[in-house]
């Protein structure tokens, strides 16, 4: 695609996303970018989120692209790689005073970085329900805190917390991951009423089978990820798992101008999984 057919709804906002290492954040930070913000994106992991932001800086550099076409996709915005435990609140803080000094202001908030757990009551030990929440939750109640003032000073702000559809209908697998979910649909709903005065958007995205490393992961811990893929895939009623990229699509869609009208809501990306439990 070129910047003739790339749209620019983010020229000159700031965006912070959280997990842009890889997956679904990795994804939508480079689709901001592209689309002309200024784009954190914090990770964990050091190596992926630089890798991430450089492969965005570069996107342009594509060699079986001709000189125009190359100058014509440049990436408009600018991925910075941020490094940060989103579990760690001093982390959280210094994260946003960060872009506060550098930036001036925060646009966009996405909430994505997550882990899942998958483990059943019986095996499921404090430290591990603890971790799930500190990673999946509480950073969400942190970053929304913090940039909050920012938000309320301009009378502008966007945020999208990354939840699931297992947050929406549950699985005995992972209690703890359903749960952290399930709670960010509801923060998200009370957070988007106490800003609407504000000017404060709040909306969640909820997706279902996402063909991303977090997925490699739990198709390897299945012992068969080649049968336990085709499983999934056999249940999946537009025949294939999601890709992180058009998870980005609605991430996007919910921050920009064009949802002015959309808050504290959700928008389930999941190929019609959860539709129907009948049959
Ligand atoms: P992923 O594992 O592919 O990527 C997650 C990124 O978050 C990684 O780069 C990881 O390093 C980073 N991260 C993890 N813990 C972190 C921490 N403590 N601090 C900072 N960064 C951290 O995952 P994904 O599939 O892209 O999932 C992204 C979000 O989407 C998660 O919240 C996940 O629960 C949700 N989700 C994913 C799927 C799916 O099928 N892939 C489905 C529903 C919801």
């Amino acid at each position: 695609m070129t910047t003739s057919s790339v749209r620019q709804r983010f020229a000159g906002q700031v965006a912070i996303v959280t997990g842009a290492g890889a997956g679904i954040g990795r994804a939508t930070a480079t689709a901001f970018a592209r689309e002309g913000a200024l784009v954190y994106g914090i990770d964990i992991d050091r190596h992926a989120v630089e890798r991430a932001a450089q492969a965005a800086t570069c996107e342009q550099a594509k060699p079986e692209q001709t000189a125009v076409e190359q100058a014509m996709s440049a990436t408009p915005g600018r991925f910075v790689a941020m490094i940060a435990d989103v579990a760690n609140p001093s982390d959280i803080s210094t994260c946003v005073e960060r872009v506060l000094t550098e930036a001036g202001r925060v646009d966009v908030l996405v909430n994505n970085a997550g882990i899942n757990m998958g483990k059943r009551l019986v095996e499921l030990e404090i430290g591990d329900w603890e971790r799930v929440f500190d990673v999946n939750l509480r950073s969400v109640y942190l970053f929304c805190k913090a940039t909050w003032p920012n938000f309320v000073s301009r009378h502008k702000g966007v945020i999208v917390n990354v939840s699931s559809v297992m947050g929406q209908v549950g699985g005995v697998g992972s209690p703890a991951y359903c749960s952290t979910k399930a709670a960010i649909i509801m923060l998200s709903r009370c957070l988007a009423k106490d800003g609407a005065r504000d000017g404060i958007r709040v909306n969640s995205v909820c997706p279902g089978y996402i063909d991303t490393p977090i997925m490699e992961r739990v198709l390897r811990e299945t012992g068969d990820p080649v049968k336990a893929r085709q499983a999934i895939v056999d249940k999946m009623p537009l025949g294939r798992m999601g890709a992180a990229e058009e998870v980005a699509l609605g991430i996007l869609f919910l921050a920009s101008g064009d949802a002015e009208y959309i808050s504290g809501t959700e928008l389930t990306i999941d190929g019609a999984v959860t539709a129907t439990q009948i049959d």
